[in-house]
């Protein structure tokens, strides 16, 4: 198949690529591979999906570059991952193209198949990688890969996010918080994952410190849940009219009587006595 990579949707020079179908054997290589480095950048093997991860790992040299993207059903047609055909403007005006066009561009669009969901850029290879849903399936590269080359590309994306160690910890700390709780403020969740980056970066063998993070990042994680809960019924008690005080006059610092405990125990004591 051929298709066209986006370079500016409203120009007429298009950059052609080649979209190249995945044998089975590299096929077979590759779904292990793939979910192998997703789990490096999610600091746990217990946390891959096997669907990919929201990653963009660039060194500091300029020497590489690593992204990921989960497959989108978001259907938007702003979205570079689900929208397909775009250079040919279809659908859209020209403000739309001159607008979105430099986000489709960053994204890596390639027309007709949308942006790629792996992406690898260091001096022994390049390569963008599709998948349809989780990796494995419906596969397709921009290149003839061989089990060797899905080898080649294990290594060099395993040595690059071994260099980029403190950006890796940064957008696994940021991917896991935004998934598990999304009320935590961006700022909250930036300080965290640097002050976490900077913890995995004083060791020079930071993997076990890696499980730690990822066991301090899931508790921060519960713990957040358990707050929004806890907010959430705080607004039921209140438009049940179940008072936070049996007295108008009392200190609102004074917490318990505000409690969710204590409301849930007047609720309980009502119920049983009336
Ligand atoms: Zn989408």
């Amino acid at each position: 198949m051929r298709v066209r990579n986006l370079r500016h949707p409203i120009a007429k020079e298009f950059y052609m690529i080649d979209i190249h179908e995945i044998t089975d054997d590299t096929n077979e290589a590759l779904r292990e591979i793939l979910p192998r480095i997703e789990a490096l950048l999610r600091l746990s093997e217990k946390m891959a999906t096997g669907y990919g991860v929201e990653a963009d790992i660039e060194s500091g040299d300029g020497t590489g570059r690593l992204r990921i993207r989960p497959f989108c059903w978001c259907d938007h047609r702003e979205c570079p991952r689900c929208t397909a055909n775009f250079d040919h403007g279809d659908g859209y005006s020209n403000h739309e193209l001159l607008r979105l066009g430099p986000l489709f561009k960053e994204q890596d669009h390639v027309d007709g198949k949308g942006s790629p969901n792996f992406s690898l850029e260091v001096p022994e290879i390049s390569v963008r990688i599709w998948w349809y849903k989780y990796i494995g399936r419906g596969m397709y590269a921009d290149r003839h890969l061989t089990p060797e080359d899905a080898e080649l590309i294990e290594t060099h994306a395993t040595a690059l996010i071994d260099r980029c160690r403190g950006a890796v910890v940064r957008a696994a700390v940021k991917n896991r918080l935004a998934e598990t709780f999304d009320e935590m403020s961006p700022a909250t969740s930036d300080t965290l994952g640097a002050a976490f980056a900077a913890l995995a970066e004083r060791f020079e063998n930071p993997v076990p410190w890696l499980e730690k993070i990822s066991c301090a990042v899931d508790d921060i994680a519960r713990l957040c849940r358990d707050a929004n809960q806890v907010e959430k019924c705080q607004t039921l008690l209140d438009g049940a009219g179940v008072a936070r005080s049996d007295d108008d006059t009392a200190d609102p610092d004074f917490r318990m009587s505000h409690s969710l405990t204590y409301r849930l125990e007047r609720l309980l004591d009502r119920k049983t006595s009336g």
